[in-house]
């Protein structure tokens, strides 16, 4: 059985610790390989590795930083099929999403090879006699990150792509369920010339977080995965004395006023929704037609578009999704479907119990479809991560936008309509951190910035774009006066003011 270890100094590294997990092989339901669960010890040396690495990164001038992120984009264009095999092979995603996943973070890398800009200070001259003030942007040191399996590539690299660029060092946590593809990652940033130390990987569980969470020497933690664990990640970081970002879960809605474009709505509804078998953060899992006609016309048009859904393995080029990550996650968004009916939402079309032939033991779920959601039902309120597509009807606008405006979770939200006043109240009154406008996926590009609001993000600042920068960073401000040769200047025992 091959063992998947931590990526220490440049190298691989096998820890103390003697826990293992399993990896699975979704497609199969076979276990391929084990992974490495890392102890406290294990942590320490990825810190020591980074302690010596990090203050001659950070003194390497942006630009030299900047180079190494260029080739680095480069390697992951070079390597892009063996990456989303490999990511594939491990998370169950069809190859074309693994590309998606791949191409976003590689968009991230794009954006940290601006960091010679990005990192400029802000200078006013003369801002009183002979007094000048500027402000520089210095790295924290050493931060860390810990992932979520849905995005191997993409996440890893929204974190580490800007804080490294910045002149940190950077311990990944990747998930123990995909944790390979994160591995790969390490080994290019290498061969694009990144110094030993400066990106270690530590694969582990809660244990290999809490030492994280708890460890002195780490300034900064960034974290994505479920709410209850980004709100306990945020809480234990920051009284340890921490920066903590800690994004969470998510159930966005995607509103369709009666005017809007079927067809296309229909089209898009369908991707967000049952596209990477629904497992993404900003997927669209429920649907808010306003008006029982538009419901109508809406449940027409999609149930010819759901039995045209092909489900197979991740290497079917024909495939519109692929299994789930593991039998467990695939036991619970059944459970959630059990639970929808007895909740008395009706089931359309059920996707439980599906067998792809020839991969009987693949963590495959149909797609499905619920009507008549209602929002003091448990399976709206929480997020259920599967191909599961539930329809809540509203009467009016305003019903529709409170919709998701009184959810706990506030990560991504889309209204369908050719009405620009109805979209722009929308955009401004909704509740939400990220909204498209018939756009059903409104994840940021890597220049914006992404995070959600409520339980779907703990802390301050996003992730990547200019609040990227500023979260691996901290701010200086001097203000200086050089000595002019001429009448001493009075010195005050008061504040000093501008006059
Ligand atoms: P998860 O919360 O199970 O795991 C995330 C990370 O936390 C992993 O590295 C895992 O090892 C670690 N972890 C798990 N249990 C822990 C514990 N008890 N204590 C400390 N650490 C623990 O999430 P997941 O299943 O890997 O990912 C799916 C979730 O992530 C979904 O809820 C999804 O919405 C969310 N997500 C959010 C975003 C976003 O940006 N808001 C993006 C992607 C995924």
């Amino acid at each position: 059985m091959r063992d998947i270890v931590h990526y220490i100094s440049g190298k691989s590294v096998k820890g103390a610790g003697t826990r293992f997990g399993d990896v699975f092989d979704p497609n199969t339901g076979k276990v391929q390989a084990r992974v490495q669960l890392a102890t406290a010890s294990d942590l320490e040396a990825a810190i020591e590795s980074a302690k010596a690495a990090q203050p001659g990164w950070a003194a390497t001038n942006p630009q030299r930083r900047a180079r190494v992120m260029f080739e680095f984009k480069r390697l992951l264009e070079a390597n892009m099929d063996e990456l989303a095999h490999l990511l594939s092979s491990e998370h169950g995603k069809v190859i074309a999403d693994s590309k998606g996943d791949i191409q976003r973070g590689l968009e991230v890398i794009e954006f940290a090879c601006g960091i010679p800009h990005l990192l400029k200070g802000e200078y006013t001259t003369g801002a009183g006699p002979g007094i000048d003030v500027y402000s520089m942007r210095s790295p924290l040191g050493i931060v860390a990150g810990i992932t979520p399996f849905n995005f191997p590539a993409m996440i890893p690299m929204w974190m580490f792509g800007v804080a490294i660029a910045c002149g940190n060092a950077f311990i990944l946590k990747p998930s123990e369920r995909d944790p390979s593809v994160p591995v790969r990652l390490a080994e290019l940033m290498k061969e694009a010339g990144l110094p030993d130390g400066v990106l270690n990987v530590v694969q582990g569980d809660k244990e290999a977080v809490d030492a994280i969470l708890d460890h002195p020497d780490i300034k900064a933690v960034s974290f994505v995965g479920s709410s209850d664990i980004a709100h306990y990640v945020y809480q234990r970081g920051v009284a340890a004395g921490k920066r903590v970002q800690a994004m969470g879960g998510a159930k966005n809605h995607g509103i369709v006023l009666p005017d809007a474009d079927l067809d296309q709505t229909v089209a898009d509804l369908v991707g967000a929704a049952y596209g990477s078998a629904g497992e993404r953060c900003m997927a669209l899992p429920v649907v808010v037609p306003v008006g029982d006609k538009t419901a109508e016309a809406l449940k027409e048009k999609l149930l010819p578009a759901i039995a045209g859904l092909r489900v197979g393995v991740s290497t079917d080029t024909d495939a519109h999704y692929g299994p789930v990550v593991t039998a467990a996650h695939k036991a619970k968004i059944e459970s959630y479907i059990d639970l929808g009916v007895k909740e008395g939402a009706e089931l359309i079309v059920d996707g439980r119990g599906f067998k792809l032939q020839g991969h009987e033991g693949g963590f495959f779920v149909g797609p499905t479809l619920f009507d008549h959601v209602k929002p003091e039902m448990k399976t709206y309120q929480e997020e259920i991560f599967g191909p599961v597509l539930q329809i809540a009807r509203t009467q009016s606008f305003e019903e529709a936008i409170a919709l998701p405006t009184k959810h706990q979770y506030g990560n991504g939200v889309a209204i369908f309509t050719r009405n620009g006043e109805a979209a722009r109240e929308f955009a401004a009154r909704v509740e939400v951190g990220m909204v498209g406008i018939n756009v059903p996926i409104p994840v940021p590009v890597a220049y914006h910035t992404f995070g959600g609001w409520k339980r779907s993000a703990f802390g301050d600042m996003n992730q990547h774009g200019p609040e990227g920068v500023r979260f691996y960073t901290k701010v200086k401000t001097v203000t200086q006066r050089w000595p002019s040769g001429g009448a001493a200047v009075d010195s005050s025992f008061i504040i000093p003011t501008m006059k």
